[in-house]
């Protein structure tokens, strides 16, 4: 219903109709995406599954309890007749099948969604013999080929044109819940990983030049991220403009945020990824996106395989499940990806989601228009940056905060100010100037990088670039958890900043290290501050020049979360929670529908490379800020007795296994 479609202008309606509006915090009507329960399979089909039984799909669905089915729609292949030029159906499409047109009544059927997918990165040689100056193009002019499909160009025609065409008799024929766009834009590397360089074709020579006054370069650069930036955001905003055109009801699902109704991730593996992995993938993605980006929801895809040349092997099961918990303990949508039908030659994975999807939808009542109700923000690398930006230290400062039970919401942008009051922001190596007037209203800042800060905080001396030396802990009264050292291990960067305050801790510089008989037999001590706390206005910004972060991610020391936990209580941070929980109990804390959820993530079956049932755990005791009457669980059913004392809801959760959800009223 379109609450704008009733003309009913008396004066009490419309101030009804606005507080309404108010209070549910947006004027736009949303989507299924954000009204429904969500739960997502996604099947890349091959052209060969253009014959598949559409009937016996949507039953598999329907007993997975899928409610979204993510399909081939069109791009390379279609999977239904089309009349439009330069656009094939699969050749195993049988002549008079309209395979998706059945998919999409035997699954509407059922009331489960389909999302078309397209693929339009990609197409046949009669279309390059035809159109040459649609196509991407490498620095020697060659067309990038891949298993004899050509590479198409974002600037070019067959995205700005011919795409359209397509998108719009798909869009004109069927009735689609929305459209999902793979390899949105130009791709650096062909599936094979080989990097195909940057496209060199004449639309995008002629259209840099005119933007930057030079040459497409060699490597791209920050004017070339733009350009790329500018293009693929340009054709993004068309597409979006035809789907609510032609299909105003349904979603618009791609990897980037602007103009999209949902923002799609990936939580997935590769055979050549530095270690350590990164076990909290799916709560990264999912947290970020729906706290970025509020009003869009995300979808996190679970990728079934290891890597491209293994798309029939799975990864291990435990990954499988810690990211399906993940997707909605943050709010987003529970996701599995696999290629292909249900007929898969490796079942472990779907077996492994089977019984996820059909416990979330047993309880599919409170995996629907969840908000995170956690009131410490973690900024991301800002939008529109590469995803290398400082991604250490971001992952160490995530994961101290998870290890420590604190609730926190990662955005990479600054539209909360203003409109969400935190009690907390920490910033990695991106501190942009907007945080100044957050501070002077009263907020804490923690900066832990040893990148200047956009906003006046302390005089920077100069920055070391690179430093293997110590912090002397010279207050042990000022870090409780630090008593039993005396030294913290420094490595990375280090800011000298100016500083008059009684220094709580201090630089060692580097002094020698071999052999054992002169091991720091020169050590010598600094005034040299290692941590300043500033008044701001009316709020208190402290700073960790040095990135204590990065430090965490890849060594874990002790020292350096002992340090991050002091420096909260020195913050004075309020805890919204206290609990004797494992640091291997990820918590999320979300409002939905008038309710407080608690989510609880065993990650104890994480190690190393390994992810197997996690080891239960029992009588986890939490104090809760709030005044609640009642608490249910839901995974091992129960109803923990509440005790409200000094503003806390006091409970025990007897028994953890994978995952649990605790409902508070
Ligand atoms: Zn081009």
């Amino acid at each position: 219903m379109n609450l704008f479609s009733k003309r009913q202008n008396t004066r009490s309606l419309s101030s009804l109709l606005l507080l309404c509006l108010l209070i549910t915090g947006t004027f736009a009507q949303d989507g299924w995406w954000m009204t429904e329960p969500i739960r997502w399979v996604q099947t890349n089909l091959r052209q060969v599954d253009a014959t598949l039984d559409a009937r016996r799909l949507a039953e598999q669905l329907a007993d997975m309890r899928a409610n979204v089915v993510l399909m081939g729609m069109g791009g390379i292949v279609s999977y239904y007749p089309t009349s439009v030029q330069y656009h094939y159906p699969s050749p195993d499409l049988p002549a008079g099948r309209d395979m998706f047109g059945d998919v999409l009544r035997e699954c509407h059927s059922r009331k489960i969604r389909v999302v078309g997918r397209y693929d339009l990165s990609k197409t046949r040689k009669d279309v390059f013999d035809a159109h040459p100056e649609w196509f991407f193009r490498q620095a020697n002019g060659d067309p990038v080929i891949y298993n004899g499909l050509y590479s198409t160009c974002i600037s070019g025609g067959y995205y700005r044109e011919q795409a359209m065409k397509i998108l719009a008799e798909g869009l004109e024929k069927y009735d689609v819940d929305g459209l999902f766009f793979n390899a949105f834009g130009n791709q650096a590397r062909d599936y094979s990983g080989k990097n195909v360089g940057l496209c060199h074709c004449d639309v995008c020579k002629a259209k840099f030049r005119a933007a930057y006054h030079k040459e497409i370069p060699n490597e791209p650069d920050g004017d070339y991220r733009k350009f790329m930036f500018t293009s693929s955001r340009e054709v993004a905003a068309e597409i979006g403009k035809l789907i609510r055109a032609k299909r105003p009801q349904a979603g618009y699902f791609n990897y980037i945020q602007e103009y999209t109704d949902g923002i799609m991730s990936e939580s997935n593996t590769a055979v050549a990824r530095p270690l350590p992995l990164w076990p909290y993938t799916a709560s990264d993605n999912v947290n970020r996106a729906r706290n970025s980006q509020p009003t869009k929801m995300a979808v996190d895809l679970n990728m079934q395989f290891v890597d491209f040349w293994w798309r029939f092997a799975t990864v291990p099961r435990g990954e499988i499940a810690l990211r399906s918990w993940q997707n909605i303990a943050h709010g987003g949508a529970l996701t599995f990806e696999m290629n292909g039908t249900f007929d898969q030659q490796d079942r472990q994975a779907l077996e492994t989601s089977k019984p996820i999807f059909r416990w979330v939808a047993a309880n599919e009542q409170y995996y629907v228009g969840q908000t995170s109700a956690a009131r410490v923000l973690l900024l991301g690398a800002p939008a529109g940056s590469t995803r290398e930006f400082g991604a250490e230290s971001y992952r160490g400062l995530f994961r101290l905060l998870t290890e420590e039970h604190i609730p926190f919401v990662v955005s990479d942008n600054m539209d909360w100010v203003g409109k969400r009051d935190f009690v907390l922001v920490i910033a990695a190596d991106w501190a942009p100037a907007e945080l100044q007037k957050y501070a002077e209203s009263g907020g804490r800042v923690l900066l832990v990088s040893a990148r200047e800060p956009e906003f006046p905080v302390a005089s920077v001396v100069k920055t070391i670039p690179e430093i293997r030396g110590y912090v002397r802990v010279r207050d042990h009264a000022a870090f409780p958890s630090l008593k039993d050292t005396d030294l913290l291990m420094l490595n990375g960067p280090f800011t000298e900043l100016q500083d008059n305050g009684p220094a709580l801790l201090t630089l060692v510089p580097p002094s020698m290290f071999g052999p054992p008989e002169f091991v720091h037999i020169d050590m010598k001590d600094t005034d040299t501050t290692a941590v300043i706390f500033k008044q701001l206005g009316k709020g208190t910004v402290a700073w960790i020049p040095w990135n204590l972060g990065a430090m965490y991610y890849r060594l874990s020391l002790s020292s350096h979360a002992g340090l991050f936990h002091d420096m909260l209580d020195r913050l004075k941070l309020p805890r919204q929670i206290k609990t004797n929980a494992h640091p291997l109990v990820e918590m999320s804390l979300m409002r939905q529908n008038g309710r407080t959820l608690l989510h609880l993530i065993n990650l104890s079956g994480h190690s190393q490379t390994g992810y197997f049932t996690p080891v239960p755990m029992s009588n986890i005791q939490v104090q809760l800020t709030g005044t609640f009457k009642s608490a249910k669980t839901l995974r091992t059913p129960g109803n923990p007795a509440i005790k409200v004392n000094n503003g806390y809801a006091e409970f025990t959760i007897p028994l953890l296994r994978d995952y649990e959800l605790v409902v508070l009223e």
